[in-house]
């Protein structure tokens, strides 16, 4: 039967995502030989905190905020997730994001079990005010259950180092002291990292080197699409430009658009800074987000939300590399559809890990209070993708299966050796 559409989620197309990442988890567990108990161990979220908070607006009115952080499994270590701030979030959501993050982490053996967080709030509408007071009152809430050793937030969806400043002051109010390894993605001048912006479309832009080799495909002249053009598409689409990929589309909420002799990525994104859109473009043609998915390329990047590449528009797909940039982009409908016509994706859990490796760097100099130069990040950050997408490669050509099952089952198995290792308490 399939599952629920949940009210109030116009992005969530094909049903419960915490269904779709249930039965990815599912799979995983058959693949490995899961037993029984430690399936419904790993399936379950271990916490999930909903918390509705008021906010004075600048009118003077007071409006309750609904907030939800969900810690799905601590076995590997504190929870480590994103926030993101969205009119349509749903703790549904919350929870796939959150298991999602527990196998994106063990898959890049970091020492991290799996979190996330959202507010439901549309941050257009907001004065920074409102998004400074939100914040702060939403971080107050999550005190009882965050924090260095026990769970990290990280920017997200319309979240980014400004919102980690605001929480990382706030939670350091409530202890008296600075506490700056309580988030990552902080400006560098409070503790961030050197990278970080750039770490999840840069390790994003690592898998597709390493893909591409595996397809003799030679990037010098293919083909990209890019769908959504925040801070994972748009450093995507300029890290694939500089490595002489033609970006032929690229696209963010209000649509996109479309050169067939390839975009002047830098530009777009001076305009996109400018007029907060890439649409309104002069060169190229104008393009919707569907007519994006459906284009003739080598290399297709979405990047923007969960559950775009759907049973209907997956036909369509004439791609023939897939990087998943954005988390839960491909429904299990679509993978199939996607898998039989043969093309090459590079799942979610592996192509956008980067972010919260580099995420683990900044926690790592935090806690040491020793910062490391750009250089020396992103060459770790490239070391651990490649060990990552080799280790999921060969284990899906041993098995003989999909790459997607391959790194579930990886980091499924992890986790599970962890469980079994601690034990069950009492
Ligand atoms: P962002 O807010 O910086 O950018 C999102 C982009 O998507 C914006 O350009 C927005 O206009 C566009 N967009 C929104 N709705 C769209 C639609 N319907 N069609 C096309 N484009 C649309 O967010 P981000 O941090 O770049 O995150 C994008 C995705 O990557 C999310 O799925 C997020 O969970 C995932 N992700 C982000 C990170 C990170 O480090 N930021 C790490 C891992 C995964």
């Amino acid at each position: 039967m399939p599952a629920k559409k949940p009210a109030g989620n116009p992005r969530q197309k094909e049903g419960s995502l915490f269904a779709m990442a249930q039965q990815q988890f599912l799979a995983a567990a058959e693949a490995i030989g899961l037993e029984e108990g430690l399936r419904q161990v790993l399936g379950a979220c271990k916490r999930e905190l909903t918390t509705s908070f008021p906010v004075h607006m600048d009118d003077g009115s007071v409006r309750v905020f609904t907030g939800h952080r969900v810690q799905h499994n601590i076995a590997l270590g504190p929870a480590k997730g994103g926030i993101r701030y969205h009119p349509s979030v749903t703790l549904d959501e919350v929870k796939a994001l959150a298991m999602w993050m527990t196998w994106k982490c063990a898959l890049v053996n970091l020492p991290y079990g799996g979190a996330k967080g959202a507010v439901a709030c549309d941050p257009a509408v907001l004065s920074v005010t409102e998004l400074e007071d939100l914040t702060r009152r939403y971080a107050t809430e999550l005190f009882i259950i965050i924090g260095p050793t026990e769970d990290i937030p990280a920017p997200d969806l319309n979240t980014d180092s400004r919102v980690m400043a605001w929480i990382m002051d706030t939670y350091s109010m409530m202890k008296g002291y600075s506490v700056p390894a309580v988030v990552t993605g902080k400006p560098v001048s409070l503790g961030g990292s050197l990278g970080r912006y750039e770490a999840t479309g840069r390790g994003c832009v690592y898998t597709v080197v390493a893909a591409a080799k595996k397809l003799r495909l030679n990037l010098e002249g293919a083909t990209a699409a890019v769908q959504g053009f925040g801070q994972v598409g748009m450093v995507a689409a300029r890290l694939l430009s500089e490595l002489g990929v033609k970006v032929v589309a690229v696209s963010d909420s209000k649509g996109g658009i479309y050169s067939a002799k390839g975009l002047d990525i830098p530009a777009v994104m001076a305009h996109k800074s400018k007029s907060g859109q890439v649409s309104s473009w002069r060169m190229g043609d104008r393009i919707t987000n569907q007519e994006l998915l459906a284009l003739p390329c080598d290399i297709l990047v979405p990047a923007a939300f969960e559950q775009q590449l759907t049973a209907s528009n997956a036909p369509k797909v004439r791609a023939h590399l897939i990087a998943e940039g954005a988390n839960g982009p491909t429904t299990v409908e679509a993978h199939k559809i996607l898998g039989d016509k043969g093309v090459f994706v590079i799942p979610d859990i592996l192509a956008n890990a980067g972010g919260v490796t580099v995420s683990y760097f900044e926690w790592v100099q935090d806690l040491q209070s020793f910062f490391w130069e750009e250089e020396e990040v992103n060459e770790r950050l490239r070391r651990i993708m490649m060990r990552a997408f080799d280790e999921t490669y060969a284990f899906a050509q041993k098995r003989k299966i999909d790459l997607r099952l391959a790194a579930h089952a990886l980091a499924v198995n992890r986790v599970a050796e962890a469980t079994k290792a601690r034990g069950i308490y009492p």
